[in-house]
């Protein structure tokens, strides 16, 4: 769970290419990843769905709920440059939402998704913080322009991210600014929440018939029943499951 950041595509060109005039290279992209340390425990934190030339787009499935998402179009063509940069969560996180069983990181994960949309009240307007306050823990008095189409309002993002994200998203975007100079910098942006990257519960199914171990006939499959992540994963997963289904029950 964490963010999403927007550039400049301009920027990210620049440190990637040298150069803001790319002329026929594609819109520049990266990758990046960090192993964070807090209170003894390491946790990764990288970048997921890097889209250049992309939009920051709203993905929630409740009215009171703010979660965002990117996409980019075929041509890659917008001013921006967006990633998602998360923060990886083990059990052991959850402590305090224990008491739920199976269902503790959707609890968790709705919780956050919640407070976003609290900070701000209003429809679908994301919470956002300029790149570099959000280090210096200070608050943005203006934002920058966005892809984001229902709006931004400047909230600080530390009020609404648990501290074992948001302690170990700065550790990461830290680490990512030594990698690529110029990357942190107040033209870039943060904008909440990536809450959706991967399912926060799994189904249990047989490892070899991929079929529930308890209802007959059931193959739970793809992204929200935690065996993907991804267009591609969730596809070969689909496959898979209808396989195991074909031989099992040919009739
Ligand atoms: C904005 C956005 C951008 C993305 N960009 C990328 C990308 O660039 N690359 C990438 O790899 N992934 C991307 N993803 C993620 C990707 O879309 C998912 O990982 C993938 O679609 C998961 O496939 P799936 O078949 O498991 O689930 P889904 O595609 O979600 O399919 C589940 C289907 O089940 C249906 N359904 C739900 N409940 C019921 C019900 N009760 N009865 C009947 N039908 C039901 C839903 O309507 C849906 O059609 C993106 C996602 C979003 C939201």
């Amino acid at each position: 769970m964490g963010v999403r950041v927007e550039h400049p595509q301009e920027q990210i060109d620049q440190i990637q290419y040298h150069s803001k005039e790319r002329g026929f290279l594609p819109a520049a992209s990266y990758s990046m990843v960090h192993q964070s340390k807090l209170a003894g425990k390491e946790r990764g934190v990288f970048s997921f769905c890097m889209c250049p030339g992309g939009f920051i787009v709203p993905a929630a499935t409740s009215p009171d709920e703010i979660v965002v998402n990117g996409m980019s179009p075929s041509r890659r063509d917008s001013k921006y440059a967006n990633s998602g940069i998360v923060v990886a969560i083990e059990d052991q996180d959850l402590k305090d939402f224990d008491f739920l069983g199976p269902l503790a990181g959707m609890e968790f994960q709705a919780s956050v998704e919640k407070r976003a949309w609290q900070s701000v009240g209003k429809g679908q307007v994301a919470p956002a913080q300029r790149l570099e306050d959000f280090i210096r823990g200070t608050h943005s008095p203006s934002l920058n322009a966005s892809s984001y189409q229902p709006g931004l309002e400047s909230v600080d993002m530390s009020t609404i991210l648990p501290k074992i994200i948001n302690e170990r998203l700065k550790q990461g975007f830290r680490s990512f600014g030594r990698k690529m100079q110029g990357y942190l910098t107040n033209e870039a942006q943060i904008i909440g929440i990536e809450s959706r990257t991967s399912s926060p519960v799994r189904i249990p199914r047989d490892k070899m018939t991929c079929e529930h171990q308890e209802v007959k006939r059931l193959f739970p499959c793809g992204e929200g029943a935690g065996y993907a992540g991804g267009i591609v994963s969730a596809a070969m997963d689909g496959e898979r499951c209808m396989d195991h289904l074909a031989q099992l029950y040919p009739k």
